[in-house]
């Protein structure tokens, strides 16, 4: 074992977050491509980017530059005014995802986080129904797995007990379906609802990818009773999955798609895009944020789009992923601790042989070993190991990160921590 390790001093003095963050502290102090370095100097490829945020690596002096010029010229305006950068940025975003919605969008409400994206997309598909058919058609439908944020809007349609049940009673009126279940779904659905939330490949519940059925029987039942058909892609979208929106890769026509992590490259931005049956029904002052569409994370996002537009980078990124798949199969065969592969693009899920009971263990061993051959890994659901490179990863550098987890794995194997093939 070499000597990557815990920031021990730092817990020592006392860490100023909160119990809910991970006590094991790793302090980072600067990124290059897509490696991380810790204060000791030691170096981390990073499969994991900041939680599928880091898309276009560390470092960046490009961004750097953008960000400077524009915080020289205008840091802020409040939203009582427009902005060039947000509105450029705004422009874009409607442009590219006019063939993806039912209808093309009109407008994009810019927050600063994926769940600030989805409260507005709640309140937008609330405001929608109340007015276009009157009270009644309230209720919102989520999936089981799914995640779409921390405050009490988005965590009301984020089905796991764990990050939900201190905070009951929730929204009322809220209904779980299982996910890809296409007869539960024709079941549910009625115009009672204000809006359905689902994710296209379930980024924190374990990478299940939505079946071409499915897709097909939401936009299908959606349009019928005029239920919102929102796509939270704040971890799917701009590229992640190897098209600019995972909703592309399906018959899957939602009325509303968010978007964050990667937007703005690490500053915090989201977006809300609304086509116009929604738009026309906003009265002034009924939706807000104060920081949100800000001049300096606009003309960042400015640039991350104009990089993963280029024709050549979603290429790249497709071809990544067909490379990923081929380091994923060979790691499977012949490894009994590895029960499936999952996810789409550049955001792949492996699943572990574990039972439920002992998956945290197992899961934090596996992350804490990686760590200690100099590799940052994340978790998804319960049971799975989460791989979301920064797009802008090489072949030879994915390669690195699999086969270091291809050799953990091997290793955990020989000491008995999975499932099958041995017992403890
Ligand atoms: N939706 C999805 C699909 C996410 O993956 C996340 C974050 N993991 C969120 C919403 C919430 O984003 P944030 O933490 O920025 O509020």
């Amino acid at each position: 074992m070499n000597d990557y390790s815990i920031d021990h001093a730092a817990i020592a003095r006392g860490v100023p977050y909160p119990r809910n963050y991970n006590s094991e502290l790793l302090t980072f102090a600067r990124g290059k491509g897509v490696y991380l370095y810790d204060t000791a100097g030691r170096r981390y490829l990073d499969l994991g980017s900041g939680i599928a945020v880091n898309a276009l690596g560390y470092g960046r002096r490009d961004l750097a530059r953008t960000a400077a010029r524009q915080m020289r010229r205008l840091i802020h305006v409040s939203n009582l005014f427009a902005n060039e950068p947000a509105l450029r940025v705004g422009e874009r975003l409607l442009r590219t995802a006019a063939g993806v919605m039912r209808e093309p969008p009109v407008a994009v409400h810019f927050g600063n986080s994926g769940s600030e994206a989805n409260e507005a997309a709640l309140k937008y598909a609330r405001l929608y129904a109340l007015r276009s058919r009157g009270a009644g058609h309230h209720k919102f439908l989520c999936f089981e797995n799914g995640f779409h944020g921390r405050t009490i809007g988005a965590l009301a349609v984020t089905p796991n007990p764990k990050y939900r049940d201190p905070f009951l009673p929730l929204l009322p009126d809220i209904t779980v379906c299982p996910y890809n279940d296409v007869s539960a779904l024709e079941r549910i659905v009625s115009d009672e609802y204000a809006a359905v939330i689902v994710e296209v490949v379930q980024g924190e519940g374990g990478l299940r990818v939505m079946t071409p059925e499915f897709a097909a029987a939401l936009s299908r039942l959606c349009a019928q009773h005029d239920v919102l058909l929102i796509a939270d892609e704040v971890q799917t979208g701009l590229g992640r999955t190897g098209t600019l929106y995972a909703s592309q890769q399906r018959e899957f026509k939602p009325d509303i798609i968010t978007l964050s992590k990667p937007l703005a490259a690490g500053l915090p931005l989201s977006a809300t895009l609304i086509p116009d049956r929604v738009n026309r029904l906003l009265n002034l002052g009924e939706h807000g944020s104060t920081f949100g569409g800000g001049p300096v994370t606009t003309a960042v996002a400015e640039q991350v789009l104009a990089t993963i537009e280029a024709p050549r980078f979603l290429m790249q990124v497709q071809q990544r992923a067909r490379e990923l798949d081929t380091l994923l199969d060979s790691l499977q065969s012949g490894r009994h601790s590895v029960t499936g592969v999952h996810g789409l693009g550049l955001l792949r899920g492996v699943e572990l042989a574990v039972d439920t009971e002992r998956a945290a263990t197992v899961l934090s061993t596996v992350l804490e070993r990686m760590r200690a051959a100099g590799v940052l890994i994340l978790r998804s659901g319960t049971n799975v190991v989460r791989i979301a490179p920064p797009l802008t990863i090489t072949a030879a550098e994915l390669e690195r990160g699999v086969t270091a987890l291809d050799r953990e794995l091997r290793q955990l194997e020989s000491e008995n921590w999975f499932e099958t093939g041995g017992t403890e």
